[in-house]
Formats: structure tokens, sequence, C-alpha cells
């Protein structure tokens, strides 16, 4: 009920629908120098920013690696020399919020366990700076609304890490799926990878928020909702976990379908089982695929007319330069906080179908934002 007049603003707000789009912003947000290379700042030192964010930045054209931020004291020194970042542009997590004080760092990039997105991303916007958020947003809607306010408040642009947005194979499925290319369809999607490791904080439902929905499946709600180019009406999930010896705070498996207005969608996410990733579509005229879809690199595409010939991008490059030149040229990103809190909406409902007998869920008052496409 709380979180009911939140989204009713939004879609009051902007008319209706919300289109993410590249128009000038709503609310003003103050202009860096056209000129200038943003500075981002790391949170969280972990295997994505440090094996996917901080090499993509020695790519990026419009931002760099400026500062970390850190809670473990022996990584300082290997970041700084590998990454030749200043003294003074390093922090802690009890120290951050100096970071208002730091002209070099212009956005926050958030890359730390999920439970602690909300509050590093509310923290990097009373200190001044634009943030960039890992997925899924936060762990529940009222957070992804209050992380909203403070960037408003704070007259700040908010952004998530959907990467895929910038990956020319999935700009290629929106077009072929918004479009109709090969007529109507359905679609079934999984993200699964074994998690192996039982201390990992992925398996801690306090800091990870859920199982493997929150980290993997997102990216079948995702690749659902841009393919039709539609939002889901309603839903319905099971929780498949198969070991819940191991899988005791979080869900191993799960399925679900989202119905939206021109066909369903059936999805699946795994911790417990092989690596996995497929995003498909099921036309009147044979599949459109994408295999491996959801990896950094590797992505394979095919549709009834043959294989697609795309050349892969850097998607974190991509995605950071877009957001740079969002802050640049005063327009709005494609993947908003806003494009966070519907996806987390959605998750919500997805786990109280799964606790009560895969009950069919109306989606009365998901947030009215679509994906659109960058080209
Ligand atoms: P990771 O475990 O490799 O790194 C987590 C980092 O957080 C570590 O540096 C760790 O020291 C730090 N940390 C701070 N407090 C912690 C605590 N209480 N418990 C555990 N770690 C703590 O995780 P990761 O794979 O880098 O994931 C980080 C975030 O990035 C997650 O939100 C995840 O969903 C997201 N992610 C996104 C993508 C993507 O493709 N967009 C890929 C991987 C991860």
């Amino acid at each position: 009920m709380k979180r009911r007049p939140f989204i009713k603003k939004l879609i009051q707000s902007t008319g209706g629908i919300y289109l993410a789009s590249q128009s000038p912003l709503l609310y003003g947000c103050n202009l860096e120098p056209k000129n200038k290379k943003l500075g981002i700042a790391l949170v969280g030192l972990g295997g994505y920013a440090g094996g996917q964010l901080a090499p993509a930045l020695l790519e990026t054209e419009h931002c760099y690696l400026a500062g970390i931020v850190t809670g473990t004291k022996e990584k300082e020194s290997i970041w700084v020399n590998k990454y030749n970042i200043k003294k003074e542009n390093i922090y802690n997590y009890d120290n951050f919020d100096s970071i208002a004080a730091n002209d070099d760092i212009d956005i926050v990039y958030v890359v730390l366990p999920n439970s602690m997105h909300a509050e590093f991303t509310i923290r990097a916007a009373k200190a001044g700076k634009h943030v960039i958020c890992e997925k899924p947003m936060a762990v529940s809607v009222e957070e992804c609304e209050n992380m909203i306010a403070a960037c408003k408040e704070a007259k700040k642009m908010l952004s998530i890490g959907y990467r895929l947005h910038f990956d020319p194979f999935h700009d290629e499925v929106m077009r072929i799926g918004q479009n109709k290319v090969y007529g109507n369809m359905n679609v079934e999607s999984e993200f699964s990878f074994l998690l192996k490791n039982p201390d990992s904080w992925r398996t801690q439902k306090a800091l990870a928020g859920g199982g493997p929905l929150m980290d993997l499946g997102i990216y079948a709600i995702q690749g659902s909702i841009y393919s039709f180019g539609e939002l889901p009406t309603s839903l319905w999930a099971k929780n498949t976990t198969k070991d819940t010896e191991f899988f005791k705070d979080i869900e191993g498996s799960l399925e679900w379908e989202l119905t939206f207005p021109s066909g369903k969608s059936y999805c699946k996410t795994s911790y417990e089982t092989p690596i996995f990733a497929e995003l498909k579509h099921i036309t009147e005229k044979g599949e459109v695929k994408l295999e491996n879809a959801f990896y950094y690199g590797g992505i394979k595409g095919s549709t009834p007319d043959g294989n697609m010939n795309i050349k892969p991008v850097n998607q974190q490059a991509s995605q950071m330069d877009a957001f740079a030149l969002n802050i640049l040229n005063n327009t709005e990103s494609i993947v908003p906080g806003e494009m966070g809190l519907r996806d987390n909406y959605i998750i919500e409902k997805i786990y109280d179908s799964a606790a009560n007998n895969s009950e069919v869920l109306e989606l009365n008052d998901i947030p009215n934002i679509l994906d659109i496409r960058r080209a």
C-alpha cells in the first residue's frame, strides 16, 4: 500500500507512460563542462568491479577510473599501481561521505552486495555525485523509491548497471521483437549457474535480498520486457529448488511466467545447474535466439533467416560512456532508477506468487516505464 502513491506520482508526473528516452531531463541536473572526461569512483572492489568495470574504464572515452572505495586496506596499493589512482582519491566505507569535497569524482558506481546498494546510492547522492547502481537496484521496492527520491532531491542522475541495453545483439532482439518482424511470438528465457560456495553473500538473504532471481533471473525479466516492448500484466511463479538443505535462506531455483498484451514469456533461473543463458522468441516463422545471451561476451544470435552478423562491443565501456554523455549533455539515461524500481516490483510479485501456491497475480500498479533501443 505504501508504495502506491509514489508509483502513481511517477506515472502522473510523466503523463501516463514513462518511456526512458534521450529527451532532456524533466528535472534540472547540474551540467558538467562538455569537454570533460568524467571521473568514476568504484565502491566495492570485488569480482565485477575488478574483472569487468575497471578494465572497461581503460577503454571508455567520456569517463575514467578516478577513485576507489574499499573496506579492504590491502586492495588499495594494488589498485593504485594497476590503475594509476591518486592516493587522495581512495576512500573506505566510513569516510566515504567526504568524497563530497573531491572534484575529481563526478560519478559513484555502487558494486556492493545487493543489500548495501540503497545506503551507498543515497550517501553518494547526498555527497553531490551522480550514481550508477548495480543490479538488482535494491532488495525492496521501498528502498528503490528512497534511492530515486534522494537523487532527485540532490539533482543528481541515477542509472542502473543494465549493461545489455548497450549490447548490439540485445538491441537487435528489441528491434525484431518490438516490430514483430517474424509475426506474433512467445518468449522463453533462462539464466542459471552453479553456485558451490555456501559462504558467498549470494546465499545469504540479508545481503543478497533473494536468490538467483535477484542475481540472474532479473536478466530474463528484462529480456522479456524489451522483447515485447510491453509491460507484463500478470504473472505466476513456482519455487523449484532441488537442494533445500543447501538453499535454506534463499531459493535455489525458480520458474515463472509473465503475461504480456501480445504474448507470454516463460522464464527460469537457478543456482543449481551448469551455466546457461538463453533468450528465445518462438515466432510464427521460427526461432529468434540469443545463445550465451546474458554473458559479457561470446553472444551468438540467430533468426529464421540465419545467423546475426553483429560485431560485439565492450558492454560495460558502452554503458558507462553512455551515462557520462547523459550527464554531459543533460539527457536521460535509458536505464534509469525508475527501471530498476519496475524490476524490483516484478521480483517482489514473483516471490509473492511462489510463496502462495503459484497464485496468478495482476500487475495493476506496475511502474509504467518501457525500455527503448539505443540506436
Ligand atoms: P563480489 O563478492 O565479487 O564483490 C563484492 C564486494 O563487496 C567485495 O569487494 C567485498 O569486499 C565487498 N563487500 C563489502 N561489504 C561486504 C559484505 N558485508 N559482504 C560481502 N562483501 C562485501 O560480488 P560481485 O560479483 O562483484 O557483485 C557485486 C554487485 O555487482 C552485486 O550487486 C551484483 O549483482 C552486481 N553484479 C553485476 C554484474 C553485471 O553484469 N551487471 C555482474 C556481476 C555482479
